[in-house]
Protein backbone atom coordinates (compact mmCIF):
# COMPACT_ATOMS: atom_id res chain seq x y z
CA UNK A 1 0.00 0.00 0.00
CA UNK A 2 1.75 3.50 -1.11
CA UNK A 3 1.20 6.43 1.16
CA UNK A 4 -1.19 7.65 -1.23
CA UNK A 5 -3.43 5.30 -0.54
CA UNK A 6 -3.36 5.50 3.09
CA UNK A 7 -4.32 9.48 2.62
CA UNK A 8 -7.10 7.99 0.58
CA UNK A 9 -7.87 5.85 2.73
CA UNK A 10 -8.32 8.34 5.57
CA UNK A 11 -10.08 11.14 3.41
CA UNK A 12 -12.76 8.09 2.50
CA UNK A 13 -12.86 7.25 5.99
CA UNK A 14 -13.88 10.74 7.61
CA UNK A 15 -16.54 10.84 4.39
CA UNK A 16 -18.49 8.08 4.81
CA UNK A 17 -18.61 8.39 8.70
CA UNK A 18 -21.40 10.51 9.61
CA UNK A 19 -20.82 11.40 13.12
CA UNK A 20 -19.85 15.09 12.07
CA UNK A 21 -22.56 14.94 9.58
CA UNK A 22 -25.60 15.54 11.44
CA UNK A 23 -28.13 17.99 12.52
CA UNK A 24 -27.26 20.09 15.32
CA UNK A 25 -30.34 21.86 17.56
CA UNK A 26 -28.25 23.98 20.23
CA UNK A 27 -26.31 25.61 17.68
CA UNK A 28 -24.77 28.71 18.53
CA UNK A 29 -23.83 29.58 15.13
CA UNK A 30 -24.61 28.32 11.63
CA UNK A 31 -22.50 29.14 8.93
CA UNK A 32 -22.60 28.78 4.87
CA UNK A 33 -19.67 27.96 2.88
CA UNK A 34 -19.96 28.12 -0.60
CA UNK A 35 -17.58 26.53 -3.27
CA UNK A 36 -19.25 26.92 -6.92
CA UNK A 37 -16.40 25.52 -8.74
CA UNK A 38 -16.84 22.72 -7.27
CA UNK A 39 -20.33 22.56 -6.08
CA UNK A 40 -19.88 22.11 -2.53
CA UNK A 41 -22.20 23.78 -0.24
CA UNK A 42 -21.88 22.98 3.26
CA UNK A 43 -23.12 24.66 6.41
CA UNK A 44 -21.36 24.15 9.76
CA UNK A 45 -22.94 24.45 12.87
CA UNK A 46 -20.92 25.68 16.14
CA UNK A 47 -22.03 25.00 20.03
CA UNK A 48 -20.36 27.86 21.40
CA UNK A 49 -20.25 28.10 25.62
CA UNK A 50 -18.35 30.57 26.62
CA UNK A 51 -14.86 30.79 24.64
CA UNK A 52 -14.93 26.73 24.31
CA UNK A 53 -16.33 25.02 21.14
CA UNK A 54 -18.68 22.72 22.55
CA UNK A 55 -19.68 20.71 19.63
CA UNK A 56 -19.80 21.25 16.11
CA UNK A 57 -21.07 19.30 13.04
CA UNK A 58 -21.71 19.90 9.48
CA UNK A 59 -24.76 19.65 6.61
CA UNK A 60 -24.98 20.18 3.12
CA UNK A 61 -23.20 18.73 0.29
CA UNK A 62 -19.99 18.36 -1.20
CA UNK A 63 -17.51 16.55 -2.69
CA UNK A 64 -14.85 13.86 -0.79
CA UNK A 65 -11.82 16.77 -0.22
CA UNK A 66 -14.73 19.04 1.29
CA UNK A 67 -16.31 16.44 3.54
CA UNK A 68 -13.18 14.80 4.63
CA UNK A 69 -11.84 18.28 5.19
CA UNK A 70 -14.70 19.49 7.27
CA UNK A 71 -15.19 16.45 9.11
CA UNK A 72 -11.30 16.45 10.25
CA UNK A 73 -11.71 19.71 11.53
CA UNK A 74 -14.60 19.34 13.74
CA UNK A 75 -12.62 16.57 15.49
CA UNK A 76 -10.14 18.97 15.78
CA UNK A 77 -11.53 21.91 16.79
CA UNK A 78 -13.88 20.38 19.68
CA UNK A 79 -13.58 21.31 23.13
CA UNK A 80 -10.47 23.85 21.83
CA UNK A 81 -11.14 27.74 22.39
CA UNK A 82 -11.87 30.41 19.72
CA UNK A 83 -8.21 31.49 19.65
CA UNK A 84 -6.87 28.02 19.37
CA UNK A 85 -9.62 27.08 16.54
CA UNK A 86 -8.21 30.14 14.80
CA UNK A 87 -4.84 29.25 14.98
CA UNK A 88 -5.60 25.77 13.76
CA UNK A 89 -6.83 27.55 10.83
CA UNK A 90 -4.07 29.86 9.98
CA UNK A 91 -1.77 26.35 10.15
CA UNK A 92 -3.68 24.43 7.93
CA UNK A 93 -4.71 27.32 5.46
CA UNK A 94 -0.80 28.03 5.87
CA UNK A 95 -0.44 24.04 5.42
CA UNK A 96 -2.28 24.34 1.71
CA UNK A 97 -0.64 27.74 0.58
CA UNK A 98 2.72 25.74 1.10
CA UNK A 99 3.84 28.87 3.43
CA UNK A 100 3.98 26.12 6.38
CA UNK A 101 6.00 23.20 5.25
CA UNK A 102 7.91 22.19 8.75
CA UNK A 103 6.35 18.80 9.92
CA UNK A 104 6.65 19.29 13.12
CA UNK A 105 4.68 22.60 12.92
CA UNK A 106 1.63 20.49 11.32
CA UNK A 107 1.51 17.92 13.65
CA UNK A 108 -1.36 19.63 15.71
CA UNK A 109 -3.69 19.35 12.55
CA UNK A 110 -3.61 15.18 13.16
CA UNK A 111 -5.48 13.75 10.64
CA UNK A 112 -5.92 17.06 8.53
CA UNK A 113 -2.28 16.86 7.34
CA UNK A 114 -3.52 13.77 5.07
CA UNK A 115 -4.63 16.81 3.02
CA UNK A 116 -1.44 18.67 2.55
CA UNK A 117 -1.07 16.92 -0.88
CA UNK A 118 -4.34 19.10 -2.04
CA UNK A 119 -1.88 21.77 -2.67
CA UNK A 120 -0.64 20.27 -5.30
CA UNK A 121 -4.10 19.78 -7.03
CA UNK A 122 -5.32 23.74 -7.75
CA UNK A 123 -8.44 22.85 -8.59
CA UNK A 124 -9.20 21.02 -5.17
CA UNK A 125 -7.54 23.83 -2.86
CA UNK A 126 -11.01 25.48 -2.44
CA UNK A 127 -12.68 22.88 -1.52
CA UNK A 128 -10.10 21.59 0.81
CA UNK A 129 -10.36 25.35 2.69
CA UNK A 130 -13.92 25.92 2.49
CA UNK A 131 -14.64 24.91 5.73
CA UNK A 132 -11.95 26.37 7.33
CA UNK A 133 -12.80 29.54 5.93
CA UNK A 134 -16.18 28.90 7.12
CA UNK A 135 -14.93 28.23 10.71
CA UNK A 136 -13.12 31.70 10.93
CA UNK A 137 -16.09 33.67 9.76
CA UNK A 138 -18.03 31.88 12.33
CA UNK A 139 -16.06 32.52 15.74
ZN1 LIG B 1 -15.19 20.06 -3.86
Amino acid sequence: MSLNDVYTELIMEHCKSKHNERELKDFTVSNRGHNPSCGDDITLNIKLNGDIIEDATFTGVGCAISKASTSMMIDLIKGKSKEEALSLVDKFIGMIKRDITDEEELEILEDAIVLKNVSNLPARVKCAVLAWHTLRESI
